[in-house]
């Protein structure tokens, strides 16, 4: 049986914490064994990344930059091998894993750029004689914490950035994909990072706890469902840390009577039931508006929901795969259950799905449901799952009035042929990320990821500029030379005469 190992100061070592099972999500049998680290590793760990920080802080960022285009090429290099490290513990298919990966792989690409990020500004004569410089610098010791649905996009969220930027790096992925992130790490070695600058230290509440608290790390990225979003802000700020916590999500799309139904159940098809709908950018909700528009929609995708194509990753034609653990799938078809009991209209069933040779996978069959309304549990609550509610809205004031007065603001979408409408809603909706005829906005790596309202505790998103900034800290320097100086003391405010 494969035992994780934890990587601190350029080695990889077996921790002598506690174990917990990793699991194949396809076949339910268990891959590995995962150790939880423990308070004292984490202590090694961070005193790791303290020792490697002022040599790594002061390597010119082009020299930081050379070992990203290196890492970059690896992953490009490897990505098969990770996709499947991705599959066989997450669950999703072999084209979805390659595509997480690419979005990871873009996140790298935007950090080789960190001398032209990093650049400051400078402005001549100020005063008589005199300049300012202003220019972002490095925070320290810095840390994330990352889910299971994306095991290797979403730490190159955080740690390609916040490296290049010259900070050191503690990751804690998530307990149930862990090998994704020791994969990589092999490879941001190879291509030259020094020993210190990424460590990776397994674990689960308690280790989270550990770095929350810890007096040497600096600024925290999180990303998770909201309870624990919301917690780890507030402990991680409480401790005087920069936090950013983005959190889980319930998206919808609005269907405007003058969309193209069909490839508005095309796209519902691959927001809803990709990744088996654990995306925290899927729309679980489609708000077809009036009664036309939501009979259609629903009679295009019955069809396309039961001819889903569901198995595991090995399965070249798998459109989704199963959902991650026993438990989670328990979860989800307790929602499909209580879906029912509050009247909501059942129209695909996923509970009973069974794969032939697969008995043991956690395995849940696309589900559609019709007439949910806004005071049942599945349109409250994010699932997780490949349960798509359709909510009839009367008209399009009713639609954005769903989605502004729901808890979660991570992303949206609206297809319609109607631009005035399409900017309206851009405009006026209360979401992070706005999708016009695109279901799924998640944007490329040069812009910045974040929601609005419960989908995010802190102020900045993350990646791109915005995670630039996240992890650096201005400094403003004004400068007079000796030559310039008067003799005697002012004691009057600084002015620019
Ligand atoms: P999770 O909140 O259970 O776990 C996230 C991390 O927190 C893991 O590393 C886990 O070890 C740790 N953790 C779990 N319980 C904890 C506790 N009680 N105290 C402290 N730490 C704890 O999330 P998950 O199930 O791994 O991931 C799915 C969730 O992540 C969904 O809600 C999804 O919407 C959200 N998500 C959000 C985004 C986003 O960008 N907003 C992206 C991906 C996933």
């Amino acid at each position: 049986m494969d035992i994780i190992e934890n990587a601190v100061a350029g080695k990889r070592y077996v921790s002598t914490g506690r174990r917990v099972p990793v699991f194949n999500p396809a076949t339910g049998e268990q891959s590995a064994e995962l150790p939880l680290s423990t308070l004292s590793e984490l202590n090694d760990a961070v005193a790791s990344a303290k020792k490697a920080w002022p040599a790594w802080a002061n390597t010119p960022p082009m020299k930081r930059a050379r070992v990203m285009f290196k890492f970059k090429q690896l992953l490009e290099a490897n990505a098969d091998e990770l996709a499947r490290a991705i599959s066989s513990e997450h669950g999703k298919v072999h084209d979805d894993a390659l595509g997480e990966l690419a979005r990871g792989i873009d996140c790298v690409d935007f950090a080789c750029g960190i001398p032209q990020l990093l650049k400051g500004e400078f402005s001549r004569n100020v005063g008589p004689s005199i300049d300012t410089h202003s220019d972002r610098q490095a925070l320290g010791v810095v840390a994330g914490i990352t889910p299971f649905n994306f095991p290797a996009m979403v730490p190159m969220w955080m740690y390609p950035a916040a490296i290049a930027c010259g900070n050191t790096f503690i990751l804690k992925p998530s307990e149930r994909d862990p090998s994704a992130s020791m994969l990589a790490w092999n490879l941001i070695m190879d291509a030259g990072l020094p020993e210190g600058v990424l460590n990776i230290v397994h674990g689960d509440k308690e280790m989270v706890d550990g770095i929350l608290d810890h007096p040497d790390i600096k600024a925290v990225s999180f990303v998770g469902s909201t309870p624990i979003a919301e917690y780890v802000y507030q402990r991680g700020t409480k401790a005087g840390k920069r936090v950013q916590a983005l959190g889980g999500a319930k998206n919808h799309m609005v269907i405007m009577p003058d969309a193209d139904l069909d490839q508005a159940a095309d796209a519902l098809m691959g927001a809803g039931y990709g990744s088996a709908g654990e995306r925290c950018m899927a729309i679980s909700v489609a708000v077809p508006v009036g009664k036309e528009t939501a009979d259609a929609l629903v009679a295009k995708l019955k069809p396309r929901v039961e001819a889903l194509k569901i198995g595991p990753a090995t399965d070249k034609d798998a459109e989704m795969g199963p959902v991650v653990t026993r438990m989670h799938r328990d979860k989800i078809l307790g929602y499909i259950d209580a879906g029912v009991e509050q009247g909501a209209e059942l129209v695909v069933d996923g509970r009973g799905f069974k794969l032939q040779g697969y008995e043991g996978g956690y395995y849940v069959g696309g589900t559609l449901f019709d007439n949910v309304t806004r005071d049942m549990t599945i349109y409250k609550e994010e699932i997780f799952g490949p349960v798509l509610s359709v909510v009839r809205a009367k008209d399009y004031a009713e639609a954005v009035d769903l989605i502004n007065t729901h808890e979660y603001g991570n992303g949206t979408a609206i297809f319609t042929r109607d631009g005035d409408a399409a900017r309206e809603f851009a405009d006026k909706i209360e979401v992070g990320m706005v999708g016009i005829n695109v279901p799924i906005p998640v944007p490329v790596a040069y812009h910045s990821f974040g929601g609005w309202k419960r989908s995010l505790f802190g102020d900045h998103s993350i990646y791109g500029p915005e995670g630039v900034h996240f992890y650096t800290r201005l400094k403003t320097v004004t400068t007079r030379w000796p030559a310039g100086i008067k003799g005697g003391a002012e004691f009057s405010f600084p002015t620019h005469k």
